[in-house]
C-alpha cells in the first residue's frame, strides 16, 4: 500500500502533523534529515495510525501514490530550499510539494515560479495553533494553485480544526497568498497581546489589582465579547504562582519580550503596501523596547521624569479598560484585514477576507467569537473598506469611544506605557478627521523641493513660488 501523504521534517510540527494524518485514517509516509527523528516517531506514536518510514528521500518518494503530496515542516529560510532542491528532481509534473513551514510570501512566490517551470505544484501553505493545534486540528492557509487544492484540500480540511463542522481551511489565493495571510494572522497576534498586556498593565498600576484578581477579570471578560484564546490564557498565566518564590508568575519573569519575526515581516509589508498597521507595528516596537536593556538601563540611570502620580482615572476602571481593549482589537483587526486587501489586489490573489475570518475561528492562536463578526460583514459586503464602517463594529466603537479616550488620558496622566491603545485611537481619529494636517505637510514639500500639490477646488498640480529668504539651498 502506497501513502497518501508524506511529510518530511519530523521536529515537534512535523512530527504532529504527521500523526493527524494517520489519525485520521491516512497512510502517511514519514521523512527526516537526521533518520532518528523518524525512527522515534513510529516506535513512539506508530500505534495511532498507517506510517511508512523511509530513510532516503527516494524511498520516500516511492512510498507515495501519484500524484504526490509532500509536505515539508523544516526549518523556514534555507532548510526549506535545501529540502525543496532535494526533493524536486526525485518528483514528477503534477506532484505537490507544501512547504507549511513560516515562509515568507515572497520566498513562496519565487519558489512556487521556479518549480511551476518543471509542472511541480507548489503549495505555501501557512499553519497556526502551535504543537497542539498541529495534533488536534490547526487552522490551515493553503495558497499554491486552485487545481492542486482539489487534490490536497481534502486531506488537508480532513485535519483542520472544525466550527460547527466546518474545516478551517480554505484555498486561500495563488502563491504566496497562504503564506501572506498567516503572516499577518501572526501580526494581529502581536497586537492582540500587546492589548491585552496593555489592559492588565492598567488594572495592575491604575487599579491597584493583583495577578490574581486580574485573572479573574480576564475570566469574566472571556464569557463576553472577547472571549478568545489569548484572553482565556491569559487569565491563566496571571493566575501561575513561581513555585520557588511563592510570587506570581508574572513578576519572576524577565519584562523583555522576544520575537521571531512574522510581526516584522507584516510591518515590513505593509509598509512597502503603504497600509497603515499602527497597531501591529506599535505591538512590534513595544516589544523591541521592551528587549533594548543598555536604552532602559540608561533611562532608569537618568532617572527620566515622570508624572506626579496622584491622577485618578475618572471613571470605571474595569468597564472603561474593557472597552479600550475592545475598540483598540477592532483598528487591529481592521488594519490587518486591511493589508490582506491590499496585497490580494496588489498580487492579483483575489483573497475573499470573510473566509479568512471564518478559518481563523477555531484552531489558531487569535481564535476568538469576534471573528464572526468579521465574516458577517464581508459576506455582507466583501469590498467593505474598512471593518470600522460596518454596522456592528462601528456601534461598537461608537458605544466604547468616552471609556477609550479616558483610558488613553488616564495612561498618558500617570505615565504608563499604552501604545496600542494610543495608537489604536489615533488611526480611529485620523480616520473621522474631516481634514488632516497632511495638507500643511504638503506645503513643507511644495516649499523644500518643490514637489507640488493639489487643490481642493480646482484640478491640475500646483507649485508655489515661495518666498525666497529662508529656503534652503539644497534640496532637502
Ligand atoms: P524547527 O523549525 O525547529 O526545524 C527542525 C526541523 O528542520 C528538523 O526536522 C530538522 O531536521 C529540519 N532541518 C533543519 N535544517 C535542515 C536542512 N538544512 N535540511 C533538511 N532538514 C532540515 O521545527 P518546528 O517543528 O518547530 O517548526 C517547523 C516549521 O513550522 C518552521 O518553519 C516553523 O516556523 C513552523 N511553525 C512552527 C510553529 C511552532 O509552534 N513551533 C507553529 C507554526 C509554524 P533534523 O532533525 O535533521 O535536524
Amino acid at each position: 500500500e502506497k501513502a497518501q501523504i508524506g511529510v518530511t521534517g519530523l521536529a515537534v510540527m512535523g512530527r504532529n502533523l504527521a500523526r493527524n494524518f494517520a489519525r485520521h485514517g491516512h497512510t502517511v509516509a514519514l521523512h527526516n534529515r537526521s533518520y532518528g527523528r523518524t525512527k522515534e516517531l513510529v516506535e513512539e506514536f506508530g500505534h495511532e495510525g498507517k506510517f511508512i518510514p523511509s530513510e532516503s528521500a527516494a524511498d520516500f518518494v516511492a512510498s507515495l501514490e501519484r500524484p504526490r503530496r509532500v509536505v515539508i515542516m523544516v526549518k523556514a529560510g534555507g532548510p526549506t530550499d535545501a529540502v525543496i532542491d532535494e526533493f524536486a528532481p526525485l518528483l514528477e509534473p503534477g506532484d505537490m510539494l507544501i512547504d507549511a513551514g513560516n515562509a515568507h510570501y515572497l520566498d513562496t512566490r519565487r519558489r512556487e515560479a521556479a518549480l511551476k517551470e518543471k509542472g511541480l505544484h507548489f503549495v505555501g501553505a501557512g499553519v497556526s495553533g502551535g504543537e497542539e493545534g498541529a495534533l488536534h486540528g490547526p487552522s490551515i492557509m493553503p495558497g499554491g494553485p486552485k487545481e492542486s487544492y482539489d487534490a490536497l484540500g481534502p486531506l488537508l480540511e480532513d485535519i483542520a480544526a472544525k466550527v460547527d463542522g466546518e474545516p478551517c481551511c480554505v484555498h486561500v489565493g495563488p502563491d504566496g497568498a497562504g503564506h501572506f495571510v498567516k503572516m499577518v494572522h501572526n501580526g494581529i497576534e502581536y497586537a492582540d497581546m500587546q492589548l491585552i498586556a496593555e489592559a492588565y498593565d492598567l488594572l495592575r498600576q491604575v487599579g491597584g489589582s493583583s495577578p490574581a484578581e486580574i485573572a479573574g477579570i480576564f475570566q469574566g471578560w472571556n464569557e463576553g465579547r472577547l472571549g478568545s484564546y489569548l484572553i482565556e490564557i491569559t487569565a491563566e498565566v496571571l493566575k501561575q504562582v513561581d513555585a520557588s518564590t511563592g510570587k506570581p508568575f508574572v513578576d519572576i519573569v524577565l519584562d523583555q519580550a522576544e520575537q521571531k519575526g512574522t510581526g516584522r515581516w507584516t510591518v515590513q509589508a505593509a509598509l512597502d503596501l503603504g497600509v497603515p498597521v499602527s497597531g501591529i507595528a506599535e505591538s512590534v516596537f513595544a516589544r523591541a523596547l521592551s528587549g533594548g536593556a543598555d536604552v532602559r538601563k540608561a533611562a532608569a540611570d537618568a532617572a527620566l521624569p515622570g508624572p506626579s502620580p496622584e491622577n485618578k482615572h475618572a471613571g470605571d476602571l474595569q468597564a472603561d479598560v474593557e472597552q479600550a481593549l475592545f475598540a483598540s482589537k477592532i483598528v487591529a483587526y481592521a488594519q490587518g484585514f486591511q493589508q490582506i486587501q491590499a496585497a490580494s489586489k496588489e498580487y492579483g490573489w483575489a483573497i475573499d477576507p470573510g473566509a479568512m475570518a471564518k478559518i481563523w475561528r477555531a484552531g489558531c492562536i487569535i481564535r476568538a467569537k469576534f471573528l464572526d463578526f468579521i465574516k458577517q460583514a464581508y459576506d455582507k459586503q466583501p469590498e467593505l473598506a474598512t471593518l470600522l464602517v460596518d454596522e456592528y463594529f462601528l456601534d461598537a466603537v461608537s458605544g466604547a469611544q468616552d471609556a477609550w479616550r479616558r483610558v488613553v488620558a488616564t495612561a498618558a496622566q500617570q505615565g504608563i506605557p499604552a501604545p496600542g491603545f494610543a495608537s489604536a485611537l489615533a488611526y480611529y481619529d485620523g480616520l473621522r478627521a474631516k481634514r488632516l494636517p497632511a495638507a500643511l505637510i504638503q506645503g513643507q514639500r511644495d516649499f523644500f523641493g518643490a514637489h507640488t500639490y493639489h487643490r481642493i477646488d480646482k484640478p491640475g498640480s500646483f507649485h508655489t513660488l515661495w518666498a525666497a529668504e529662508g529656503r534652503p539651498e539644497v534640496d532637502a
